[in-house]
């Protein structure tokens, strides 16, 4: 699939990134984007700690106040933002518009929940203690850990860079962000929308360049407080290399949805389709493997083949449902799961089509555990469904994953689906819907290898705080009280 690039020009510098160049897709790798040297690296990583020493001082209303014009800016950029997610990482046009205000939405709140969370303390006297008299009263107080290293991956630059942007500003953190390779530009309008608001200068610094040649060097940085990462099983690496620090980690998931022979299976096949399909299954909460139960399994096809059919595919300029997947080579690797799945005797609910990167919506029925596409994420519009006999071979298979992100279950009894949720090894079990991130105050966390630590607005904001107590050690009273 040949297409034009058209072009985008970054706020600013005078230069355009993606003029006139032709690609397979419409998804176009920065090359002239440069990549910082560690000198560079260096200088914005002590810009910062410098920057960050007074702005943990800055009260705590300001802050939030400057949050907030940087939410108002990012809606006001909308249209550019979303044109650059669109360009960059062909994410459909409506899609890339909503990243963006969401993006604004998550900050206004952050700004809101730090005044709540970090103006609070708490206060402790010594006498609940075997032993001790009342004459110690502890102060606890949520302070900044100093250098925030922020890694998005490429399928929400903006929302996933923001999620952990606005939290560590609003704590008291200065921020170094790389950018996924691709989707760069539409994190820079992003940072400049931040510098726009006001923010000091050296509090937020972006750090441009392929992580696997500045990765190393950021994520081991000894001026590196904290490291939030989201991607694919680069955080694991990250984790066994980063120092003693504290890590928020948001990797890979293989999402199941297990369907129950009493569930509604409209309601069931409309969220496997949004599910399983939306941004072409690059969402980390993808629905990425069906687990049905025999008796309901030829029905629920059915109706999502139905689905599948009226996928539109094409351009995300023209809003198509299926655009192409990032690179080639997530390409080639989803075509090896599909391939594998072919030689193993997996039924194709449709032709297996692919032009470049862009790949038609895929069904795969009768998968069995002996295929890789029943436990590999493909990250990409293919689909495999298992037929399973009984409730407990699902939350088997599910539980037998490496990966512990979300999963859903269909079904009327809410006593069955609560005990299901209780048993699958999951950060977060929907329960008659797909699994999704947001709303973006939720919870969110991932249990294995899917990550470290939970998130959501007010979770990241307490892990980008340690806890500092003050006792006062009060004299010996001189007097006595009446
Ligand atoms: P990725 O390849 O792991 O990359 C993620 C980020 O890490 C990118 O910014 C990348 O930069 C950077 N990076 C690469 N190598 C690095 C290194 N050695 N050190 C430091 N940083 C490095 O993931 P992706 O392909 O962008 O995203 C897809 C994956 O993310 C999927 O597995 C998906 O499930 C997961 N994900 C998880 C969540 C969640 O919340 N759990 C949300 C979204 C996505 P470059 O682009 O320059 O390589």
């Amino acid at each position: 699939m040949e297409m034009v690039c058209s072009s985008i020009t970054h706020l600013g510098s005078g230069k355009s990134h993606l003029q006139g160049s032709r690609c397979q897709s419409s998804i176009h790798p920065l090359d002239s984007l440069t990549s910082k040297s560690k000198e560079e690296v260096n200088k914005l990583i002590e810009e910062a700690k410098t920057a960050q020493k007074s702005w943990a001082k800055t009260p705590l209303w300001k802050r939030a106040e400057l949050l907030h014009k940087a939410a108002a800016l990012l809606k006001e950029h909308k249209v550019p933002i979303a044109e650059c997610l669109v360009k960059e990482i062909a994410k459909p046009a409506k899609d890339a518009a909503t990243e963006a205000v969401r993006s604004g939405d998550l900050v206004s709140y952050c700004a809101e929940e730090g005044v709540r969370v970090l103006g609070e303390g708490k206060f402790m006297v010594s006498d609940s203690f075997p032993g001790n008299e009342r004459t110690k009263y502890c102060l606890t107080a949520k302070i900044p850990l100093g250098v925030i290293l922020a890694i998005p991956p490429f399928n929400y630059p903006v929302n996933l860079a923001v999620s952990k942007i606005a939290p560590a500003l609003i704590a008291g953190n200065s921020i170094v962000l790389k950018p996924p390779t691709q989707g760069a530009v539409a994190a820079l309008h992003m940072v400049h929308c931040f510098h726009l608001a006001g923010f000091p200068k050296g509090l937020i610094s972006c750090v441009t360049g392929r992580g696997s040649e500045i990765g190393d060097f950021l994520t081991m940085h000894p001026m590196v407080n904290c490291i939030s990462f989201t991607g694919g099983d680069t955080g694991i690496a990250i984790s066994k290399k980063a120092g003693m620090i504290p890590l928020q980690m948001e990797l890979g998931g293989k999402d199941a949805c297990i369907i129950l022979d009493d569930a509604d299976l409209d309601l069931a096949a409309a969220n496997i389709v949004k599910g399983g399909f939306s941004y072409s299954g690059q969402r980390c909460t993808a629905v990425k493997v069906v687990l049905v139960m025999e008796s309901v399994a030829n029905a629920l096809v059915e109706k999502v083949k139905a689905k599948v059919a009226k996928l539109t595919v094409g351009l995300p300029e023209d809003d198509s449902d299926i655009t192409p997947v990032v690179t080639e080579s997530s390409a080639n690797f989803i075509e090896g799961l599909v391939v594998d799945a072919k030689q193993k005797g997996a039924t194709f609910c449709q032709e297996y089509r692919r032009e470049g990167n862009l790949i038609w919506p895929l069904l795969l029925d009768n998968v069995r555990p002996d295929m890789r596409i029943a436990w590999e994420e493909p990250f990409g519009p293919v689909l495999p469904v298992i037929r399973i006999t009984s409730v407990e071979e699902g939350i088997h298979h599910c539980n037998a994953s490496n990966f512990g992100l979300q999963g859903c279950v269909f079904t009327r009894d809410i006593s069955k689906a609560i005990l299901i949720s209780d048993a699958m090894e999951t950060g977060t079990v929907q329960i008659n819907s797909a699994p999704a991130r947001g709303p973006d105050h939720f919870p969110f966390q991932g249990l294995k290898d899917s990550g470290i630590g939970s998130q959501g607005i007010t979770n990241s904001i307490n892990m980008m705080t340690k806890i500092k107590t003050t006792v006062i050690n009060l004299p010996t009273p001189s007097y006595t009280m009446g």
